[in-house]
């Protein structure tokens, strides 16, 4: 589970790593009065789960609570990558001298525990990994034996700190380390860790991810499982009982079995490099026994998202054989008529497997309008890349 800013760094707080959590408000009046009583500059901070928010429009300085209104309502509303902005933190402007960067997450290929660090905060650290790879350290963390005080100012020099924050940064490091662990994190980043003027070290953004296997040590974490804050496709997927994740790209995705699923999707991304980065929007398992109801209910939730311009089916028929699924397929499109959620949008679909040849020729009889069939796996993916970028 992932946590927005201001449950992060409440999350910091209650480590006693050094940050300001500030004011959390839902309207530009809230935001108002959150200025008001904070007094002074504020930074009005868009909540969603997501990065690149300030790239975005989602953090703006307001010098006034008349200013902290105006960029509330501006900022209220707004789609970051997907996600619309309905919560704001509002906070004291920071005196910013430097920005780091920090994080502990878990380095699954090595069974180990991972500090990635660098004196370029601020920005993206792909972006630095990529164009300054040097400037990123990357420093294996010993489960058994953890960060103790010794380990933290290593840490903090081997990331390239300059010296006179050394110690600060260090203390810093050793309480994220217990945010890490003892609240079964598998991601701590601060970015950016800046040095403030009076040569503090503070978490400015702070972004947690929850281990939720870990859910039955953390009563206290169920604060923070906000339904309003799910993503609305996501929940109603749920509610259909279906295997679904929202993604940031055009290509809608339906498949059966999650392996299936999960290398179309790389199929995709790969095929959609060559029509403008066209990317997989979703991740949808509809399993085995993909009835119509099944069928139509995936469909459904996959054409209502509003960043969806084409859908990949992609069926390999095993147990349950490619006529039974074709079927479905019409069913379906029946199905949505009957509930006025028509498809609207073009359909690749490619079957194959178990009774591919009979599949195929029921969904050439039905003629359904917007869909096409596509006999290879590379074939449809690239298809549908190329319908998404029309
Ligand atoms: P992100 O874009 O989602 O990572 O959001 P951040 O919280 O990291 O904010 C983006 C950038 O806005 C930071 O890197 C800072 O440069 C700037 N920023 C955020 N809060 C403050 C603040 O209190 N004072 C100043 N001067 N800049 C801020
Ligand atoms: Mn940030």
């Amino acid at each position: 589970m992932d946590l927005m800013e201001y449950q992060a760094k409440t999350v910091f707080a209650k480590h006693g790593v050094r940050t300001t959590v500030g004011e959390v408000v839902t309207t530009p009046e809230e935001a108002r009065a959150a200025a008001e009583k904070i007094g002074g500059k504020v930074v009005v901070k868009a909540q969603v789960k997501t990065g690149g928010r300030g790239k975005a429009g989602g953090v703006k300085l307001a010098s006034s609570p008349d200013e902290a209104e105006e960029k509330a309502r501006e900022i209220l509303g707004l789609d970051i990558k997907g996600h619309i902005v309905r919560t704001l933190n509002i906070v004291p402007a920071a005196a910013i001298a430097e920005e780091y960067y920090f994080s502990f997450l878990i380095d699954r290929a090595n069974r180990n525990y991972l500090c990635i660090a660098s004196a370029a905060g601020g920005m993206e650290i792909e972006e630095v990994a990529h164009t300054n790879p040097d400037a990123v350290a990357k420093i294996s963390i010993d489960p058994a034996t953890g960060v103790d005080a010794a380990k933290a100012r290593e840490i903090a020099e081997q990331a390239g700190y300059p010296a006179d924050v050394l110690d600060a940064a260090a203390t810093e490091i050793a309480k994220l380390y217990e945010v890490f662990l003892a609240e079964d994190a598998s991601l701590v980043e601060v970015n950016p860790l800046v040095k403030l003027a009076d040569g503090n070290v503070e978490a400015l953004d702070g972004k947690v991810t929850l281990d939720e296997n870990a859910d039955f040590r953390h009563p206290e974490h169920a604060e923070f499982a906000d339904a309003s804050a799910e993503d609305p496709l996501e929940a109603a997927a749920k509610a259909k009982g279906l295997n679904y994740v929202k993604l940031d790209g055009t290509v809608g995705i339906i498949g059966n079995g999650a392996g299936l699923v999960m290398s179309t999707l790389d199929v995709v991304a790969y095929a959609g490099e060559e029509f403008g980065g066209q990317k997989p929007a979703n991740f949808l398992d509809i399993g085995g026994g993909a009835s119509a109801e099944v069928m139509a209910n995936g469909l459904e939730i996959i054409i209502s998202d509003p960043q969806v311009k084409s859908v990949f089916v992609n069926v390999f028929g095993g147990i349950t054989a490619c006529d039974a699924v074709a079927n479905g397929i019409v069913q379906a499109f029946e199905l949505l008529a009957s509930r006025g959620e028509a498809v609207d949008k073009p359909l690749v679909v490619r079957l194959d497997g178990n009774n591919a040849e009979e599949g195929r020729r029921i969904l050439d009889e039905a003629g359904l309008a917007g869909l096409e069939r596509v006999d290879t796996m590379d074939g449809a993916a690239k298809r549908a890349a190329e319908l998404a970028a029309k």
